[in-house]
């Protein structure tokens, strides 16, 4: 790396400074990837979701101890509307602000429509949607406060183009994609972002439990039930990694991602393209 670019990159690095970043959803799968490359960054971050506490309290002190930040936890469950206003009230008493939003929180249901079950659609509406409303508006004020501000929606194909059983979610996806451009329109002028992130297949426990369901409704070894989930849907057949997701929305938190505001950023191994 030539000196300019050493020094471009130092900048960058401290102008994120003591910022603080929240994703939710992080205890697992893309949402840990991405508070790694954040804490990588140099953020502070409120690890959240579901997880036993000897393994959070292990995580938390290694990535403290590895890049030097301060690490919270939160479990609220976003299902319930409250908890995430006290998930966003958490986050900025605790690190003392709150730069960075990540709504990543996810589930998966699958079932044909007219069997699809209620409590399903309302749970997964909630949170694969809702949620991000949600915290959105929560975190609004203090970004505009400091005039700055970056929020990142992790939707998927499935806000682009739909699959069989997958009504709630895909809705859900659509929903968030929606939720991203109307965010990046009322805040094209404050210095705050938004914008959707779409992976296609990423091996986390949400997927390997998809690949667990093929091979048993098919009479298939897991391997080949996770050939024959890649070769449906993603061109390049392979995963995408969760470390991948996190240098991308590394770079969306950037300066020099400060006028991508609204996008649909995909990483799919050309799902979309066909
Ligand atoms: P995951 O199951 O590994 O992680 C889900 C996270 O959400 C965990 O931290 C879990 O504790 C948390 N969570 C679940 N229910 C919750 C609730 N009610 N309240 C609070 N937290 C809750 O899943 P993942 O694959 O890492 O998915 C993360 C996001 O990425 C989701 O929004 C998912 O839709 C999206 N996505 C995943 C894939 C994929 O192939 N894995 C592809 C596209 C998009």
């Amino acid at each position: 790396m030539v000196a300019f670019e050493k020094l471009i990159a130092k900048e960058a690095k401290m102008s994120l400074k003591n910022k603080v970043a929240l994703v939710t959803g992080s205890t697992s799968g893309i949402g840990l990837g991405i508070a790694e490359k954040l804490a990588e960054s140099g953020f502070h971050i409120m690890i959240h979701g579901f997880a036993n506490e000897d393994a959070i309290s292990k995580l938390k002190t290694e990535m403290a101890s590895k890049y030097g930040v301060k690490v919270g936890f939160n479990s609220s469950n976003l299902i319930e509307v409250a908890q995430i206003y006290k998930l966003v009230d958490h986050c900025q008493s605790e690190l003392g602000s709150l730069d960075v939003l990540v709504n990543n929180a996810g589930m998966q249901f699958t079932s044909p429509l007219e069997e699809f079950p209620n409590e399903k659609w309302d749970d997964i509406i909630a949170l694969n949607l809702s949620a991000a409303f949600h915290a959105t508006k929560a975190v609004i004020p203090q970004m505009k406060k400091a005039g700055w501000g970056r929020i990142v929606n992790i939707a998927s194909t499935h806000g682009l183009v739909a699959s069989v059983h997958k009504a709630a979610y895909v809705a859900a996806k659509h929903g968030l994609i929606g939720l991203t451009k109307v965010t990046a329109l009322e805040l094209a002028e404050s210095g705050i972002t938004c914008n959707a992130v779409c992976p296609g297949w990423v091996r986390t426990p949400l997927v390997e439990k998809q690949i667990a369901d093929l091979a048993s409704n098919n009479n298939l070894t897991l391997g080949a039930a996770t050939i024959s989930l890649l070769e449906a849907k993603q061109p390049t057949k392979r995963f995408t990694e969760v470390s991948h997701l996190g240098d991308l929305v590394s770079f969306l938190v950037t300066d020099a991602a400060s006028n991508m505001t609204g996008a649909e950023l995909k990483m799919d191994g050309a799902w979309t393209a066909q």
